[in-house]
């Protein structure tokens, strides 16, 4: 066979079809999109009214296990399960992902919206601003912290003495760092220039930088230092949009108008004595719903076979829930019919985003899904199974280019667990090998064995990333059949236990840990949450997602470790509240620049941090 060309010479050298005609193809009528270009489109909401009362199509979220950097391929199969069924199954499909952020990477893992011939199609545009939604949420986000910066600035000269008169201030500076600068700071300080006029308090600005995300993935323990903050205030301060409550509410949002009463209750920051101050209070609700108007539309654009692809929202995994919108999920239920299929995905492993995906997004829209598809590689599961850790730039360790069954074995544990964590949502489960070249017959088989021995409904392996759609007809295959078996959803807990009770739940049924430990700003959290009325949202847990428990060193199944929570914040906008996992020191998890050049160390960064 022919080796597979790189992503950009695969998509160049296909001739997209106008996105007119992909359009009036899946039923949209012309008035229903807003063209930009040859080759993408936003869909108006209006088509969610015009087909209400037709009957949905079949629901598939596509989940993984615990990402390893060898890459698992998630997304390159939910876009390759939807070829196989649009365009060789002759069924209507549609895939919904999520848009890549650009700036962390800069496409360095490959395409980031699939790979090989398995592809969305344009990747450039995808890849950097497409529609500009991105940059609509950095906008609104800044214009929070404007706002209360302005607020404080003119506080003097207004009426209502009781909301601003001494208002917290938010710490400003980080928003005007990249966050790749923003990786190699610690702390800032910013001095005002008017030192006549300024009392010492409104001289100086922290920015702490250690954003949630960012701790969570690296392993960093959140300086519990205050300089004047509270963790509900600095969120305000980031600039990485991904990670912000209004990208979470515009992916979670079911409507024009819930967006709009979401973004309203959105928390800025409090008064002196405590008080929340939303954006509401603050006058600026209406603006940011003004600011966001298009970017709730969802993109419409195409994979490499002509299939459609809703792209929306880019909310990460960690501090937010980690899959693409609410409404690009509807849209596309509505648009391919009750025998149709809508496969949407869930970032990082079943742990995480499928459990988000469920307990979060699911109880949000009111959707449910009929199949979760896991997708697993054999190399992965080799990582699991105790194999040596990669390094981005150097050749692969042998065990993972050759066949190695014991290792293979050992891994597979985590297989079986992450199909339990699938399963627990009483939903059919269909294990999809992603097979890469250095793959042995051999070893995809055990492989499928132990995912239907773990009580996946069907295992197959499958190869879209080297023959695109045809290369995922099995798959298609068996997720056509586990449609049509009976399911019984059920969330992973109320909503309406203490938060504690939930925290635990999601730690001890997904993660496997013994129990939970609250620190004192944890506890003090739960006391403050419940008091405010929060404690009924959900849970978001902002946890590492390179292992099941809270050191992304253990691989495989973790067992014997108790949870620590090191501090809970809350988005009563978008309705979750997130539980810090507090995790080991991030120089344990990065090779340390004594023993590997720069070079590597960057790679490394770069493999391990796209959301
Ligand atoms: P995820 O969604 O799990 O992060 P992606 O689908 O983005 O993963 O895939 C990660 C990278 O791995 C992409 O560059 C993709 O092209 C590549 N990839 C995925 N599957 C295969 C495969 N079977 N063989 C070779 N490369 C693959």
């Amino acid at each position: 066979k022919t080796p597979v060309p790189s992503d950009t010479m695969t998509w160049r050298s296909c001739s997209p079809k106008p996105i007119t005609q992909l359009a009036r193809e899946i039923g949209l009528l012309s008035t229903e999109v807003d063209v930009s270009g040859k080759t993408k489109a936003k869909v108006q909401l209006d088509v969610i009214k015009r087909l209400q009362n037709h009957p949905d199509g079949k629901y598939v979220v596509v989940t993984g296990i615990t990402p390893t950097p060898l890459g698992e391929g998630k997304r390159t199969i939910a876009l390759g399960l939807a070829q196989a069924l649009g365009a060789h199954l002759n069924l209507n499909a549609l895939t919904c992902v999520r848009q890549p952020t650009h700036g962390l990477d800069f496409g360095i893992r490959g395409g980031a919206i699939g790979g090989g011939y398995s592809q969305a199609i344009p990747m450039e545009e995808v890849n950097l601003h497409l529609s500009g939604d991105i940059q609509a949420v950095t906008a609104a986000s800044r214009l929070v912290a404007d706002a209360v910066e302005a607020c404080l600035f003119y506080e003097s000269k207004q009426t209502d003495r009781d909301l601003y008169d001494r208002l917290v201030p938010l710490n400003e500076g980080q928003r005007k760092f990249s966050p790749i600068q923003l990786r190699r700071l610690k702390r800032l300080e910013i001095e005002k220039t008017d030192p006549a006029t300024l009392t010492d308090e409104e001289m100086t600005r922290f920015a702490r930088l250690d954003i949630e995300p960012e701790a969570s993935i690296w392993g960093r323990g959140l300086d519990t230092k205050n300089h004047g903050q509270s963790p509900m205030e600095k969120r305000w301060t980031r600039t990485v949009p991904v990670a912000s409550e209004i990208m979470a509410i515009l992916s979670l949002a079911n409507g024009l108008e819930d967006m709009r009463q979401r973004l309203a209750k959105i928390v800025v920051t409090t008064n002196r004595s405590g008080k929340p101050i939303t954006t509401e209070d603050l006058g600026i609700s209406g603006v940011l719903a003004v600011l966001l108007r298009d970017a709730i539309k969802p993109n419409l654009i195409q994979t490499l076979e002509g299939t459609p692809v809703l792209v929306h929202t880019s909310p990460f995994a960690d501090i937010a829930h980690g899959n693409p919108s609410v409404l690009a999920d509807k849209i596309a239920l509505k648009l391919v019919g009750p025998a149709g299929f809508v496969v949407t995905e869930a970032g990082y492993g079943a742990d995480i985003g499928l459990e988000k995906f469920f307990n979060i997004k699911c109880r949000s829209s009111g959707l449910r899904p009929q199949v979760v598809v896991l997708v697993v590689t054999v190399h992965g599961l080799k990582l699991h199974g105790g194999g040596p850790m990669v390094v981005a730039g150097q050749p692969h360790p042998k065990e993972y280019k050759e066949e190695s069954i014991p290792l293979l074995e050992k891994g597979c544990s985590h297989l079986r667990r992450q199909v339990q964590n699938c399963r627990a949502f009483g939903i059919p489960v269909v294990v999809a090998v992603n097979a890469f070249k250095t793959d042995t017959n051999a070893e995809l088989d055990l492989v499928c064995r132990h995912g239907k021995l773990a009580g996946a409904f069907d295992a197959v392996r499958c190869s879209p990333w080297a023959e695109g759609g045809a290369g995922a007809v099995e798959l298609g295959e068996a997720v056509q059949q586990a449609a049509e078996e009976p399911s019984q959803f059920r969330f992973l807990y109320d909503a309406e236990l203490p938060i504690t009770d939930k925290i635990r739940t999601v730690a001890m049924e997904m993660y496997g840990a013994d129990d939970v430990e609250l620190l004192p700003e944890a506890r003090r959290k739960v006391d403050l949450y419940t008091e405010r009325g929060y404690a009924n949202l959900p849970i978001c847990m902002a946890k590492t997602p390179l292992s099941l428990s809270h050191d992304p060193e253990r691989k495989g199944v973790p067992t014997g470790f108790v949870l620590p929570i090191q501090d809970i914040g809350v988005n009563v906008g978008a309705g979750y509240l997130y539980p810090l996992v507090n995790v080991m020191d991030r120089s344990t998890l990065v090779p340390s620049k004594s023993h590997l050049p720069d070079s590597q160390v960057q790679s490394w960064h770069q493999l391990h941090n796209s959301p």
